[in-house]
């Protein structure tokens, strides 16, 4: 079962659909953290607590109510 799994609006599907938050890979984030001489983590931080919203039907991002 997994917890992430929610429902919501889909604008594409036009229909409510299961949607799941897209996961970050840390590692990866980390490593362009570094390579940017650290410009790039107030966008880490920003994707950490506004992560988009996924489709389960089409896999569209798209913004719940
Ligand atoms: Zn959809």
């Amino acid at each position: 079962m997994d917890k992430d799994t929610q429902h919501g609006f889909c604008a594409n599907c036009k229909k409510t659909v299961t949607y799941h938050y897209e996961s970050l890979d840390h590692k990866k984030e980390l490593i362009k953290t570094v390579l940017t001489a650290g410009l790039w983590l107030p966008i880490w931080l920003f994707l950490t607590v506004a992560r988009p919203k996924i489709c389960d039907v089409c896999g569209q991002a798209f913004q719940a109510e």
